[in-house]
């Protein structure tokens, strides 16, 4: 019979289909065999009783068990309907799976670590990030009340968002960028703006009737010494 690659991976053991028994110790029924000169011997007979079964389905605990043991087997069975052996898990020493065990949750523990570092990281840069836009608003808005200023900042650049604060412009805190983050809150803050688009008012129209308060609220903000609200080409 010509070998499978099964075969030419080393030991194999296999979960018998039929109720078979060892033929040294007689022994039986078998749930798990070695074939040895065509006939059916128990772990123990076949020397290999000290292994332990490591099922499929993790596969870098399955290479570090077998790496780590100076003898194992591949433990497979047949599957009548697909008409061939198909692997169940592997037979390794207990001390290499503890071992294996062990450096797989290392990873999973330095992954788990990595991850908290990132998320730490990427809080560190929002705070830097809103606090920065927070200070961009009052320069250009100086009359701009402080928690105000924080707020818009803040809903701004939350992350993911797709806000105006989490664009690109954003980002580089453009006076466009950052005027429209403030021209949107005081829309919707200080203006009847949503309690139009509620009543069926379209947006265009709603714009237009709300837009001399949002010029006056920006001009406000801007404090006296300016030349003036100017739009920075944001739409009012
Ligand atoms: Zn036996």
């Amino acid at each position: 019979m010509a070998p499978t690659p099964l075969i030419r991976t080393g030991l194999l053991a296999i979960q018998p289909l039929k109720r078979r028994h060892c033929a040294e110790c007689r022994r039986g029924p078998l749930s798990l065999l070695v074939i040895e000169d065509t006939e059916p011997r128990c772990l123990d007979c076949a020397d290999l009783g000290h292994l332990v079964f490591l099922p499929r389905g993790d596969t870098a605990l399955t290479r570090r068990a077998r790496e780590g043991s100076g003898l194992s087997a591949v433990v497979v069975r047949f599957n009548r309907r697909q008409g061939r052996y198909e692997r169940q898990g592997v037979l390794v020493e207990e001390a290499a799976l503890a071992r294996a065990e062990e450096r797989c949750l290392a990873d999973a523990e330095a992954r788990a670590r990595r991850r908290a570092r990132d998320a730490a990281r990427r809080a560190m840069e929002d705070v830097r990030f809103t606090a920065a836009f927070a200070d961009e608003i009052r320069r250009l808005f100086p009359g701009c009340p402080d928690e105000r200023s924080r707020a818009i900042a803040a809903h701004a650049s939350v992350r993911g968002s797709g806000r105006v604060g989490r664009s690109a412009a954003g980002r580089a805190l453009s006076s466009v960028a950052v005027t429209a983050a403030v021209v949107a809150a005081v829309r919707h803050t200080d203006t009847p703006y949503d309690r139009l688009l509620m009543s069926g008012v379209p947006r265009g129209e709603a714009r237009r009737r709300i837009a001399p308060a949002v010029e006056a609220v920006l001009r406000a903000w801007q404090g006296p010494g300016r030349a003036g609200w100017r739009s920075e080409g944001v739409a009012v």
